[in-house]
């Protein structure tokens, strides 16, 4: 049901020089002002000199570096002309196809910068999650923020694991040892009264991580719409690919490491991989899924208990407390189990018949290597530990796991650094008013479309909600309804304090609060009252993405995306409407794609439309599509590769109406400045440029790159056009394109 996820934005390295220069972004230049600063005249003869570089016309380059009164002088528009400066070759003619991604970007691909801004972006908003976690931006604004430095803690100790092994051994033998008895391989004793293995079952139930299968027993949740209940499998019967040799090795560096005294018994190793066997064997062929209510499934139990003459039986209620103790859903007597119950019954007969020693030797290493794994070097050079560790840079991983499990405390951190909420929540909202009634009138005057199904559309568009930034709970409800979703998270604040420890408490919240989503999403039967931020247990608001859900017809643009250089306040008008606004044009028109068209208002699936406005739309289609079909994709000079044009009709699609109706909003715009007696920013050097030219010029910027081959080769197994396909296709086949640039008419 989720609509794909759409990724868009960048920023070229110059202007990413200029913007780290801290008196360059400080001082905010005064409009109007005879005299220009050294640090506006610095932008200027770079503008100069890369407008020398693209061949802009003497007459036009001259009087850059002088003060005129017509032009803006503002950051935000010597950014914008910086930009322009460095991507477009003026020596080139922009009408024709062949030559169009020449002129309004070759240089800046094939220099500074290959890929498009929307990625570009996206690595830089990482970077600006980075930099706050690691306290060089925002150290001052964001130190008392909620939950701000726990998520420091969570970040830092995750990136620097293997700090302090062996403090970090230490601690997780005596959490062992505190919570589940003793560990007999270790101490040489018995489990003791502490020790059972249910509870410790349910306790690795509370763990997740890559490559992490729960031994035993594994629990799970329903998915949405199917009805609360627990799903028990067969969890994990044998240590996959760890070999006696390996725990040997595991046992070895634990005993050194924790400079434990007492020897370990490697005897008992031998009894551990006996039990894994005989586990498995029980449960090597899984019996057919039974649907039962908690009391059914006790008294299915006890009698087979009872057959088997095994005393006492298995309390189900109390081991499903235990699993969701933290959470707030409400095991009883009429919770719903699905099981394997035949499979569940030997594998309970087996634990029954097996040695306390191998159960607590199993289960605690299981638990223990999963911590050591996480947070120490212990395993790191072990075969078989390396194939359930997530591939990529430890940073990467821990940057993405920090951005989901805080991503309200710590999205609303990052929207405090880089959203203008005052300014800029109003600027948007107007652009998407004016998308909004750019669509109501295109569909207005359609040719082809009955009046039924241009009413239905309308009403579609009307109805359609906006998140800004962050959910209403969350702008409204403040610090308070922070507290309210992180209430049971105790996470460490202490940078000091034992990772191991601290991981599993932030990833146990996380287990509870994924299975309350899960459980309440089962309960439901539709969309109704369903916001966005419904669709996912937790959001991180700093993404660099615009979404349509045509199941709920609501959008939502995450902080990240709004920023330079798809959106900047300071920034002239087709820099916004250019960028952000053909990203929201897109996103509005995935409502109108194949699919997004057959569902109403209210996300509700059918046919809606009348027969002929129908076939005169697949008509409509089906000609956009051969259009698309009809490029040729270079991967390298001399290989070349069509896509399906079906494939990425969808999009291509949004990105027609996106580019359209987004410039027919940004004429509106100019009508509203100029009503409001103000104009359009000018910007040094571009004076000869009408601002609708630089429309275009932007949209094209935003999406045109230069990729090495592999990356050229993976844009083709997209669902999206390639960049370059999306820069030039929707121009092409616009009017308001070709008029704007004074090129023929297109057919
Ligand atoms: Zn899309």
């Amino acid at each position: 049901m989720k609509e794909k996820l759409r990724v868009l934005v960048g920023l070229l390295p110059i202007l990413l020089l200029l913007l780290a220069d801290p008196t360059f972004s400080r001082r905010h230049s005064r409009r109007g002002t005879e005299t220009l600063e050294e640090w506006q005249r610095h932008a200027l003869e770079k503008i100069e000199l890369l407008a020398r570089e693209g061949g802009l016309p003497e007459e036009e380059r001259k009087g850059i570096t002088k003060f005129d009164k017509d032009v803006c002088y503002e950051k935000g528009c010597l950014d914008a002309a910086l930009e322009f400066m460095t991507s477009v070759n003026f020596t080139v003619d922009p009408c024709k196809k062949e030559t169009w991604m020449n002129f309004v970007c070759s240089r800046r691909v094939k220099g500074p910068d290959n890929i498009n801004q929307v990625e570009r972006l996206a690595k830089v908003a990482d970077v600006q999650i980075q930099e706050i976690l690691d306290g060089v931006l925002g150290a001052k604004e964001l130190k008392d923020d909620f939950l701000f430095k726990e998520a420091q803690t969570y970040y830092h100790q995750c990136k620097n694991k293997a700090d302090n092994d062996k403090e970090d051994v230490k601690n997780v033998l005596k959490f062992l040892s505190k919570c589940y008895g003793n560990w007999p391989i270790l101490t040489g004793e018995d489990p003791g009264e502490l020790f059972s293995w249910s509870n410790m079952v349910a306790d690795i139930n509370n763990i997740e991580r890559y490559g992490f299968t729960p031994l035993i027993f594994k629990i799970s949740m329903p998915n949405e719409f199917e009805g609360p209940h627990i799903v028990l499998s067969i969890g994990q019967t044998s240590f996959g690919t760890i070999n006696s040799n390996d725990l040997k090795n595991f046992f070895q560096r634990v005993h050194k490491t924790a400079q434990l005294t007492e020897p370990y018994r490697h005897e008992q190793i031998e009894q551990m991989l006996y039990f894994q066997n005989s586990l498995n064997q029980v449960s090597i062929s899984e019996s057919p899924v039974e649907d039962l209510s908690l009391e059914k499934l006790q008294a299915k139990t006890d009698e087979f208990f009872a057959a088997e003459n095994i005393e006492p039986s298995f309390n189900w209620v109390e081991f499903f407390q235990k699993v969701l103790s933290r959470t707030d859903i409400k095991v009883t007597q009429e919770t719903k189990i699905k099981l394997p119950f035949q499979t569940v019954m030997n594998v309970l007969m087996q634990l029954d018949m097996s040695d306390p020693i191998a159960l607590a030797n199993v289960l605690n290493f299981q638990l223990a290597s999963v911590l050591l794994q996480e947070s120490t070097s212990l395993l790191d050079d072990m075969n078989a530990f390396k194939c359930t560790e997530e591939t990529g840079p430890r940073e990467t991983i821990c940057l993405e796991r920090t951005k989901q499990i805080f991503g309200y405390s710590l999205g609303k951190s990052f929207i405090k650094m880089t959203f203008n909420e005052a300014e800029s929540r109003p600027f948007i909202e107007d652009l998407m008013s004016k998308i909004k009634q750019g669509y109501i009138d295109v569909i207005s005057e359609n040719e082809w479309m009955a009046d039924t199904t241009k009413d239905f559309l309308k009403d579609k568009i009307k109805s359609m909600v906006t998140h800004i930034a962050q959910p209403n709970w969350l702008k409204e409800g403040g610090i308070e309804s922070l507290k309210k979703f992180y209430e049971k998270l105790e996470a460490s604040a202490d940078k000091n304090s034992s990772y191991p420890i601290n991981f599993l408490k932030v990833n146990s919240w996380m287990v509870d609060k994924k299975r309350a989503y899960a459980w309440d999403m089962s309960k439901r039967t539709d969309y109704k009252n369903y916001s966005f931020y419904d669709s996912e247990w937790s959001r991180y608001l700093g993404t660099v993405q615009a979404q349509y859900h045509k199941g709920i017809n609501q959008v939502r643009i995450d902080a990240g995306i709004i920023q330079s250089p798809l959106f900047n306040l300071k920034a002239p008008g087709f820099m916004n409407y250019g960028g952000l606004g053909t990203v929201l044009g897109h996103e509005i028109g995935h409502s109108f794609d194949q699919q997004g068209r057959t569902f109403d208002k209210n996300g509700i699936e059918g046919e809606y439309w009348d027969p002929k406005s129908k076939a005169e739309y697949r008509k409509w289609v089906l000609d956009l599509a051969w259009k698309y079909g009809e490029e040729v994709h270079y991967i390298t000079e001399n290989l070349s590769n069509s896509i399906d044009p079906m494939k990425t009709i969808d999009d291509d699609i949004a990105d027609v109406l996106g580019v359209h109706i987004g410039f027919l909003s940004y004429k509106e715009y100019l009508k509203a400045l100029e009503a409001d007696g103000k104009r359009e920013k000018i910007l040094p050097g571009m004076k000869s440029f009408a601002p609708q030219k630089l429309f275009y010029m932007k949209y094209a910027n935003m999406w045109c790159d230069d990729k090495d081959i592999q990356d050229k080769y993976n844009d083709l197994l997209s669902d999206h056009s390639p960049g370059n396909t999306r820069a030039t296709m929707p121009l092409l086949l616009s009017n308001e394109f070709a008029e704007t640039f004074g090129c023929p008419k297109r057919s």
